[in-house]
């Protein structure tokens, strides 16, 4: 079994439409796949219809939330996409991303880069707009020669001369909000330091003891000794182990399975859930 817990479809920042995302999934050999876009669902409905026979899928969202200045991801599975509770303050954090990339665009303006909201709207289209999306048009206009090129102090890095930031969750919070609506939670990434600053371990501990399900250890923004000490923290926290690729299509150069997560962790996850339940492939219409 083959399982990948995280990826972005063009629902957010990921260049695979959710059609051709599972597509790309089952080609890559796997069994299981999470769609799990920034403070989105609105990919679900589209991964489903096209959802080839021997895939499953498992439906999420990746969830942006901040705690003492440091923000983090945390990744929710399973949920109930109607609960409304979570749902508005998915829509919350998500509507706020506008405003806050035009926050960004009029940055870059004044900084001398002639991008505009026309410019980085059509990158976007309807999806929930971030970085990558501006990243992609600073590429376009010759200012850095790749996305990840614009996460620097520079340009979009967390604190960069051209960052602003949008309405992110308290963490505790969203713990809460997707257990009460079915879900199950692992915090993304959580070591992830070329992001910027990270979550210190008491925080772990706290969240942990306040419902937390999972660490992502097995991501590539994780060194060995880093996966090490993170496998050990989850170990001590009776915290779950994921691993998953958090592939973005060709916005960046990790493919789909390139990390994955045990067989049983995930049984694991679906056993904890009551919001959702994981839907296998028929490769028909879906008429449920
Ligand atoms: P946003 O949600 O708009 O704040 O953008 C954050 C997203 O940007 C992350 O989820 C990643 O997909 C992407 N990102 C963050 N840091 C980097 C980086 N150093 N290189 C490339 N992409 C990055
Ligand atoms: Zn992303
Ligand atoms: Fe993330
Ligand atoms: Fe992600």
């Amino acid at each position: 079994m083959r399982i990948d817990l995280h990826t972005h479809s063009s629902a957010s920042d990921g260049t695979d439409t959710p059609g051709e995302l599972v597509a790309n999934a089952a080609a890559a050999g796997l069994d299981v796949v999470a769609l799990t876009d920034h403070d989105s669902t609105r990919g679900h409905a589209a991964a489903l219809a096209a959802l080839p026979a021997g895939l499953t899928l498992v439906t999420g969202a990746e969830l942006s939330c901040r705690i003492d200045g440091v923000s983090m991801h945390m990744l929710a599975y399973l949920f109930d996409p109607a609960e409304p509770a979570l749902l508005s303050e998915r829509e919350l954090v998500r509507d706020d991303r506008v405003p806050r990339a035009q926050a960004m665009i009029g940055k870059l303006q004044h900084l001398g880069v002639p991008i505009t909201w026309q410019q980085v709207a059509r990158i976007a289209g309807d999806a929930s707009v971030g970085r990558p999306h501006i990243a992609t048009a600073l590429v376009e206009l010759g200012v850095v020669p790749t996305v990840s090129d614009a996460f620097t102090e520079d340009w979009l890095a967390d604190g960069g001369r051209a960052h602003a930031e949008k309405h992110e969750t308290d963490p505790f919070e969203a713990v809460r909000l997707v257990k009460a609506a079915g879900g199950v939670t692992v915090f993304a990434h959580p070591a992830a330091a070329k992001r910027g600053r990270t979550v210190p371990e008491d925080v772990v501990a706290r969240l942990a003891a306040a419902g937390l399900d999972g660490l992502e250890v097995d991501h590539a923004d994780h060194d060995a000794a880093t996966r090490e000490r993170l496998r050990s923290l989850a170990a001590d926290l009776g915290l779950l182990v994921t691993g998953s690729s958090d592939y973005h299509g060709s916005r960046k150069d990790i493919p789909l399975g390139a990390e994955t997560t045990d067989p049983e962790v995930y049984a694991e996850i679906v056993r904890r859930a009551t919001g959702a339940f994981p839907v296998p492939g028929t490769g028909g219409p879906v008429t449920a």
